[in-house]
């Protein structure tokens, strides 16, 4: 491999900026352009449906303002790439500039699904975010649309802000199709508990400026909506270029896509896992965070193959979880239960057939090490001692032969 010396990021986010920020932890002194859509510099978006709707004034960026300059990373921020030529290596921005690169790096995230009535309202941005915060209030009557992990933080977020929430969701649960029943009954106990309204089984048709239609035709007045219908991945560039891609941009475990010299991280990349023996794309922090610097590596021909497990984190009022592993499209997964998850306090396992294939901590702190070390062992030939599993008297490290 042809040591690169012009690099280009297109996306402006978690992935893009740790991409940068690993290109130059690597000694990598040539040329890095990092262009941007967003009029922001990089920041974590976590925070977005939590701490800045309850005003703790977070400003998550990845970076300081000068660690770009610092650095000799050229940020173009406002800058939206409409093109590239993969023949001649250039891609090619809004404005008309063109950006040579040896290699490039395609981070451009996901973008929220929509009703499609134009008062539809999502949260994805900064700007979002702080469109909301001003929008929840003490009496402020919100309908949010999905109850998935955006919609439930928000929820979460405007209740404490003393705002009437209701969800609605075709579903019968929220989460239900992510955690199944078991789980997904702690989530609606804690949101009841709280305040928060359910209208299951049922979807909204319209969005309008001051409420919402639901399928019998019902209408729900609201002085804000937003809809949390998850998102899709940001891969037109990738189609345009004729790439591989699917349900997001193929890559292999180097975050290499189909042409040897463009590369993919964070929520659009679909990668080839080597451990899970499946293509996967994990929409959630942990992984721009970690897929990013590893495409950067691979760039400079110093990839190793991606090992990393999905992994994602929650909270909502006064419940944190985290989660890792994966369970197949499918599989048919057994729920058991190392704790009280009526009190919200315990560890879930996923199990399929004779392996852990993931676990969840709720409310229940440093334990993700060795859940992540029982769902490897399954993946790697090891075993794990199952009828212990639910035994707090043992502990999880015991657990594997
Ligand atoms: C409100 C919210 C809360 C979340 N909370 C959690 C959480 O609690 N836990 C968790 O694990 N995950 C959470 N996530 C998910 C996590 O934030 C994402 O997985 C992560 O941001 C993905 O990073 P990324 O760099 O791939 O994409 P992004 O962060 O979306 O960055 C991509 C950037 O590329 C830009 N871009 C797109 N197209 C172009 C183009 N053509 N040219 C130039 N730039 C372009 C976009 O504008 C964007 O700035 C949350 C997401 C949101 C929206």
């Amino acid at each position: 491999m042809t040591p690169p010396e012009s690099i280009v990021i297109a996306g402006g986010g978690l992935a893009g900026a740790k991409a940068a920020e690993t290109l130059r932890e690597e000694g990598f002194g040539g040329r890095i352009t990092l262009l941007g859509a967003e009029l922001i510099r990089p920041y974590e978006r976590p925070p977005l449906s939590k701490g800045r709707l309850l005003g703790t004034g977070e400003e998550p960026f990845v970076h300081d303002e000068s660690w770009y300059a610092e650095h000799d990373v050229d940020l173009r921020l406002g800058a939206v790439v409409t093109g590239m030529d993969r023949k001649n290596h250039v891609v090619r921005t809004a404005s008309g500039e063109d950006v040579a690169y040896d290699r490039l790096l395609l981070a451009t995230g996901a973008t929220p699904r929509r009703i499609g009535t134009p008062a539809d309202s999502t949260l994805r941005t900064w700007p979002d975010s702080d469109r909301f915060a001003a929008a929840i209030d003490k009496g402020t009557r919100l309908v949010i649309v999905g109850a998935g992990w955006i919609g439930l933080e928000v929820a979460s977020a405007a209740r404490q802000r003393g705002a009437h929430v209701t969800v609605v969701t075709p579903d019968s649960l929220p989460l239900r199709k992510v955690l199944g029943d078991t789980v997904a009954e702690v989530f609606a106990d804690l949101h009841r508990a709280h305040g928060v309204e359910f209208r299951f089984g049922t979807h909204v048709r319209e969005v309008l400026p001051d409420g919402v239609i639901v399928a019998d035709d019902t209408r729900i007045d609201a002085d804000a909506v937003l809809v949390a219908i998850g998102a899709t991945p940001s891969i037109d560039l990738a189609v345009e270029a004729g790439l591989a891609t699917g349900d997001g941009v193929h890559v292999d475990a180097l975050h290499t896509t189909s042409d040897p010299d463009i590369f993919a991280a964070g929520d659009i990349a679909a990668v080839e896992h080597p451990l899970l023996k499946a293509r996967v794309r994990v929409e959630h922090w942990g992984n721009a965070l970690d897929s990013g610097p590893a495409a950067a590596r691979a760039m400079l021909g110093r990839g190793t193959p991606w090992e990393k497990l999905p992994y994602f984190f929650t909270d909502q009022f006064d419940l944190g979880m985290e989660y890792a592993g994966w369970v197949p499209p499918g599989a048919e997964a057994r729920v058991v239960v190392r704790g009280d998850l009526a009190a919200r306090e315990g560890i879930v396992f996923w199990l399929v057939g004779d392996r852990v294939a993931a676990g969840m901590n709720l409310n229940v702190w440093d334990v993700q090490e060795q859940i992540q070390a029982l769902v490897r062992a399954g993946l790697t030939g090891g075993k794990v001692d199952l009828d212990r599993l639910t035994d707090p008297s043992v502990p999880l490290e015991d657990l594997i032969a």
